[in-house]
């Protein structure tokens, strides 16, 4: 709660005065009335005054409210409060009114004193009314009853609702100096909703008092229209909280989310304090619904739902966005940590394991979160801060990230970089360095991989990790894999014109499989170099592939049509299953240089390499041993029965100039006694 302003003195006692005057006052009415009500001698007027108690007590029963937010409404019955008023004047008003509010309060169970602040507040507006009245010179009483109306009354009665509400609204926002609002801020809070609501209420007023003169016992009637009225209003509040939360579990959607967090932001503005934002996405949610159908999945949810409601403070929102997606609203947060420890409870919550139908499982979540005014101070802002920090999260499986710029593809720091590539790529600042594949059995060179570097002007060499996946994120990906094919295929026309003919592999991306016409460009490009299919092997990395082959595959179908060969890189990172591969139209694999490595361990255990060879093979693929750096990997790879190496023991990915030097000396004029390597040449060469 922390840096909310206290209340200065003045404001206090605003609220003391408030709250004497309508305990000292307001009650001191209700005696004065009961006491009058109580000597009053009989009278003529005894059922009417009955009828219109008994409609106050219906109308409290039956409060209109038209909306969520004015809880209070305004209650139908001060309609036949104030006819009571114009009728007999201010004996039964007073009283009639107080065993109204009284009644309501009960019925809502309020906290005692506001009970007794409340029946004090509302007999000093309909006292005030009475003031109007008295002053336009009706006095009726219980012994001598208004007899007759006229059309000039309204004028009066008009100013008395007036009056009415304005003490009202005055008297609450005096109260409200406790909330730590102002007086004004308060009394122009929804001003003219209340104003509206309550003088269309009151304006049924002079209606009961013409049937109390003509027929009153067609009073009762008047709850016909009044009870459609109420439940007309009861249908488009339904409709307004359907409109406004999830029909599955019933919290807050994402429009209700965003008034919330717009109104929380207004407040953290006003008081400068702060609040956090959380973004929530079930991490195994989809399995859920796979294995289990969508019946179970929808239970699974509103479980999520009711532990998420468990596991934040009552002013906090928990929303759900669609889907598994869901958010959280915590106002009054103002330092990441605390931030942290409410989604440290959330993630407690939802580790214990779900039951449905029978099955025991575990559902993980992933929390992204963005806190205002550190990471934004608008609604988008928010969201699209604390989605990134989802995404983080997600991807490096830590659970729980608050947003940081730094790993932010949109944000300033990063924008620089992306700016900075794309110009790289406009100015020629990339070049592609190449390493051989080599046979394992004879040493034959099979081919060469292009590897692309940024030569930066700063930076000096920047290795494709740190900006190949930023290229992906931003789309520039696709210029990069065009720029990347085209130089490699002019390098490679270049080598097979001196008898260099080795095929070369361009590395793609997941997105210039499913996004653009890969095997379109590819074979514009072979073509306008004039080399066969073969002189062009492209490699797709494991574990994108796995993620969403659909679209991947097809690409890939069309590009073996063409003739171009596929390889899938980085295997056994991925998990795609043997019945993926299968389907996978490609030619070989790359077994990743982990797997590799682990042979040249003094425990390593050869097993996993020795088992991916032998079910390659029985798929007809090839297989191909990455970050292959020492002769005893190379040694048993070989037993193994490996096709390629590839790695630092062969050679390390060289520059254009020094890459063609090798490749002249080992295939062309090669020496193949001394290096162990066959000359490969002529028309017989090219790709396996
Ligand atoms: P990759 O396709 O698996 O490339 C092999 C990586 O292993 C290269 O890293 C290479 O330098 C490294 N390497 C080769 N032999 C050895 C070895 O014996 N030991 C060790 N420790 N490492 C070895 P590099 O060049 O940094 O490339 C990293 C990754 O960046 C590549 O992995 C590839 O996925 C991606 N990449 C490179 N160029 C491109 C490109 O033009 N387009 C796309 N989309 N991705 C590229
Ligand atoms: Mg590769
Ligand atoms: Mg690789």
């Amino acid at each position: 709660m922390g840096a909310r302003e206290r209340p200065s003195l003045w404001r206090w006692s605003l609220v003391a005065v408030t709250w004497q005057l309508s305990l000292w006052v307001g009650w001191g009415l209700v005696l004065a009335a009961l006491v009058l009500y109580l000597r009053a001698d009989d009278h003529d007027y005894g059922y009417q005054l009955t009828m219109v108690a008994a409609l106050v007590i219906f109308g409290e029963l039956r409060p209109v409210v038209a909306s969520d937010y004015a809880q209070d409404g305004v209650p139908m019955s001060t309609a036949f409060v104030f006819a009571a008023l114009y009728m007999w004047g201010f004996v039964p008003a007073i009283l009639l009114q107080a065993v109204a509010v009284l009644l309501s309060e009960m019925m809502q169970r309020k906290d005692i004193w506001k009970l007794v602040f409340n029946v004090g507040q509302y007999v000093l507006s309909v006292t005030a009314a009475w003031g109007v009245m008295w002053l336009a010179g009706v006095r009726p009483t219980l012994e001598n009853p208004t007899s007759e109306l006229f059309l000039r009354d309204v004028v009066w009665m008009a100013l008395s609702w007036i009056v009415c509400h304005l003490v009202n609204l005055g008297m609450v926002a005096g109260l409200a100096g406790s909330a730590g609002q102002t007086w004004w801020e308060s009394f122009s809070e929804d001003f003219w909703y209340y104003t509206f609501s309550t003088l269309s209420v009151l304006a049924v007023s002079p209606f009961i008092v013409a049937m109390l003169l003509v027929k009153w016992t067609l009073l009762p009637l008047l709850l016909l229209p009044l009870v459609a009225v109420y439940k007309t209003a009861a249908i488009s509040r339904r409709r307004e909280r359907q409109a406004l939360h999830d029909a599955l579990t019933d919290l807050p959607n994402r429009v209700l989310l965003q008034q919330r967090v717009t109104a929380a932001l207004d407040e953290v503005r006003r008081d400068g304090s702060g609040l956090a934002f959380f973004l929530l996405d079930l991490d195994r949610f989809k399995e859920v619904n796979d294995t289990l159908g969508h019946p179970a999945g929808d239970a699974l949810l509103e479980v999520v739902a009711r532990r998420l409601i468990g596991a934040v403070r009552p002013g906090d929102t928990v929303a759900r966005l669609g889907g598994d997606e869901f958010a959280v609203l915590l106002p009054d947060i103002e330092h990441p940590n605390d931030a942290i420890e409410v989604a440290g409870r959330i993630k407690t919550a939802l580790a214990e394991p779900f039951r449905l139908e029978g099955v025991t499982m575990d559902v993980d979540v992933s929390i992204g979160i963005a806190l205002c005014p550190q990471h934004g101070e608008d609604v988008e802002v928010l969201m699209r801060r604390a989605d990134v920090a989802m995404y983080v999260a997600k991807d490096e499986q830590t659970g729980i990230e608050v947003y940081d710029a730094a790993r932010d593809p949109n944000s300033p720091a990063r924008l620089g970089t992306v700016t900075a590539l794309r110009e790289a790529l406009d100015l020629g600042h990339l070049a592609l360095h190449y390493q051989p594949k080599v046979a394992l059995d004879d040493g034959t060179v099979v081919g060469v991989e292009a590897l692309v570097r940024w030569e930066h002007p700063v930076r000096g060499l920047v290795p494709p990790d740190e900006f190949v996946p930023l290229a992906e994120r931003t789309g520039l990906v696709h210029r990069l894999t065009a720029f990347v094919l085209r130089e490699a295929l002019d390098q490679v026309s270049e080598w097979w014109a001196i008898g260099v003919q080795v095929p070369v592999a361009v590395n793609v991306s997941m997105r210039d499989l499913q996004e653009t016409d890969l095997a379109g460009l590819v074979a514009a490009e072979l073509d306008a170099h004039g080399l066969p299919p073969s002189a062009l092997v492209l490699e797709v990395t494991e574990s994108v592939l796995a993620q969403d082959p659909g679209r991947a595959v097809a690409t890939l179908r069309e590009l073996a049509d063409l003739g171009v060969s596929s390889s899938l890189d980085d295997f056994g990172t991925g998990y795609s299953s043997l019945l993926l591969l299968e389907r996978l139209p490609v030619a070989e694999i790359k077994v990743d240089r982990s797997f590799v490595r682990r042979l040249d361990e003094a425990d390593g255990d050869p097993a996993m390499v020795r088992s991916i060879v032998g079910f390659a093979h029985g798929l007809g693929l090839s297989v191909v041993a990455e970050g292959v750096e020492s002769s005893s990997a190379w040694k048993l790879l070989r037993e193994m029965g490996c096709d390629v190496a590839q790695g630092y023991r062969v050679a390390r990915p060289m520059p254009t100039a020094q890459a063609t030097q090798w490749l002249v000396e080992r295939v062309v004029r090669g020496p193949a006694e001394r290096t162990g390597l066959r000359v490969v040449g002529g028309d017989d060469a090219g790709p396996r």
